[in-house]
């Protein structure tokens, strides 16, 4: 589903990304771990290309775009991009709309879509992510965790392909991380193909198919988490993995 080969992305002269490969099949779930600055964010906005990438390819789906040789067009940059839905570590909720009308915006918006057809994807996501009764509620009255689970469920309502979470709940009080891991957890057993950077290393060993480990823009290692969070075998993943366990 996803395949992003030779990653390069340089902001000025400094080389945030240096030759990323990853490989996602349809259905899987791959976690991204690494410390801060090591280009995880730099990497899920190059997938999605709202960071264009200095070299490499990007493939989702049947889309796929070369970069580093040549312009690529507006278009083509526009059609891969709907095939991905985000999820940020901050809501961005609209605030004048309600968690109804976000979730529908997109669809209606961007895709055009027929409101009725949409009205009932809406509703049926908001039930999804635990949210049914809260359709008419304004962002601002509801929690971090229910800002985040609507958040979803308005990423679910484009029908992307793959579904990219950027440190979901680093931003959320302990008490609400569990309720939007628990919507994650969900979303992998209906094998909805996820890329998701994170530092929660149990949702990860429970959830991932496969777990990245990142450092200094470079993929040091990569497995399933079985073996990943066991027996790392590279010096690096060892010291990350010591102080996050
Ligand atoms: P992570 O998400 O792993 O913490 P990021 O991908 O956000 O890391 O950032 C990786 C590096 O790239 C950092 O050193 C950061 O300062 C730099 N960086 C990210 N975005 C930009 C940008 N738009 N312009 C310049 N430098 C950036
Ligand atoms: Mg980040």
């Amino acid at each position: 589903m996803i395949e992003v080969t030779g990653l390069r992305k340089h902001f000025g002269d400094t080389e945030v990304l240096r030759g990323i490969d990853l490989q996602v099949k349809k259905g899987d779930v791959h976690c991204v771990i690494g410390p801060s600055g090591s280009g995880k964010s730099t990497l899920l906005r190059c997938v999605n290309l709202l960071e264009i990438p200095t070299e490499g390819t990007v493939r989702i789906g049947q889309e796929r775009l070369e970069f580093g040789k040549g312009r690529v067009k507006e278009q083509a940059i526009r059609a891969l991009r709907s095939k991905t839905g985000m999820v940020f570590q901050r809501f961005h909720l609209f605030p004048h709309l309600t968690v109804l009308q976000n979730v529908m915006e997109g669809p209606i918006t961007v895709k055009r879509e027929p409101r009725a057809h949409v009205l009932e994807r809406a509703e049926r996501l908001l039930d999804k992510v635990g949210l049914a009764e809260k359709k008419n509620a304004f962002p601002e009255s509801l929690s971090g965790g229910q800002q985040q689970r609507v958040a979803i469920a308005r990423a679910l309502a484009l029908e992307p392909d793959v579904l990219l979470f950027d440190e979901p709940t680093s931003a959320l009080d302990p008490e609400l991380v569990g309720e939007v891991l628990k919507t994650m957890r969900s979303l992998a057993e209906e094998e909805q193909t996820m890329v998701i950077v994170t530092h929660e290393m149990e949702f990860a060993r429970d959830v991932a198919d496969e777990v990245l480990f990142i450092d200094e823009g470079r993929v040091v290692e990569q497995g399933p988490p079985s073996r990943l969070f066991t027996q790392p075998s590279a010096k690096r993943t060892q010291q990350f993995l010591a102080k996050m366990l």
